[in-house]
């Protein structure tokens, strides 16, 4: 049996990437998911090409999480049709790099309204559910850049506020039987890390092996590393596990 057989999973920016990674992870494992992401025909593609196990259906649903109106439709659908929702993952993003003297307003308001705002309206549209159910699991993904990493103020900035949004709605609603945790990938080769080797002029490959030689474990990660980290975190196996946020870096951070 499946550690989500029975649960509905729903999660941001899972067209592609780290998002599709986890989409086909808890499908793997028998939820429900619905596939949330900007692009509404990506999401529905996305959705039909799960490994559903018996019983488990997934849907796509075109949202911007950074839009109340949007989210509130987005939760709404899936309760209504997949039959509620017990997992959601806060993983839409972008990137917006420059540095400071050249970094816009715009770029700075864009990526604090999909990060940090995305992840607000979302989770405070699930939070009902969730309480009423007296259970539900919310993984957010932040990043190693919440350290601090030149031309990403922004991001920087949104991904440090996605992890004192995990800690503080860890201790409103752990009173309710909801955990919530956030996860800090390193470098994971997706089209995000391959627009940042763009704009650093490198080619994937060279930016994928400078990364790969400068972590203890030598190699760059795969969204599937992300997923099982969040397949874990939203598992019952982790129920006394909140507030946390789980470096997922190759040793990145520690080297
Ligand atoms: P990705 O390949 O660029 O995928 C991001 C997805 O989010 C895309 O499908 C995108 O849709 C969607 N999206 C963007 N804005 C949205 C919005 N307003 N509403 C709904 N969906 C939206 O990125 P990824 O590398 O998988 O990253 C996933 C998450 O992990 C992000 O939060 C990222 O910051 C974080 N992360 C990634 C890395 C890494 O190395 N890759 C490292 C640390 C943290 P469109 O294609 O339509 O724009």
């Amino acid at each position: 049996m499946g550690r989500f057989e029975g649960r509905v999973v729903a999660i941001t920016g899972a067209a592609r990437g780290i998002g599709l990674s986890a989409a086909e992870r808890f499908a793997a494992e028998g939820a429900s998911v619905a596939v949330i992401d900007l692009d509404g025909s990506a999401a529905a593609e996305a959705a039909g090409s799960l490994p559903l196990t018996e019983g488990a259906r997934a849907i796509g649903i075109g949202a911007d999480v950074a839009s109340s109106p949007d989210v509130d439709k987005a939760v709404a659908r899936t309760v209504d049709e997949l039959g509620g929702i017990h997992v959601l993952m806060n993983n839409a993003g972008i990137t917006r790099d420059n540095l400071l003297f050249k970094m816009s307003e715009d770029d700075w308001d864009q990526v604090m309204d999909v990060h940090l705002k995305g992840a607000f309206l979302m989770t405070r549209a699930v939070q009902a559910h969730f309480v009423a159910q007296r259970h539900g699991k919310v993984v957010n993904l932040s990043s190693i850049s919440a350290l601090g990493n030149r031309g990403q103020a922004n991001y920087a900035a949104a991904k440090m506020g996605v992890q004192g949004l995990t800690r503080t709605l860890a201790i409103e609603l752990g009173p309710f039987g909801v955990n919530v945790n956030a996860i800090a990938p390193g470098f994971i080769a997706t089209e995000m890390t391959d627009a940042t080797a763009a704009r650093l002029g490198l080619t994937v490959e060279e930016f994928r092996e400078g990364v790969a030689s400068s972590n203890p474990i030598g190699r760059v990660g795969g969204p599937a590393d992300i997923a099982a980290a969040a397949a874990f975190l939203a598992s019952d196996e982790a129920s006394y596990i909140t507030g946390q946020t789980l470096y997922v870096d190759g040793g990145q951070t520690v080297a």
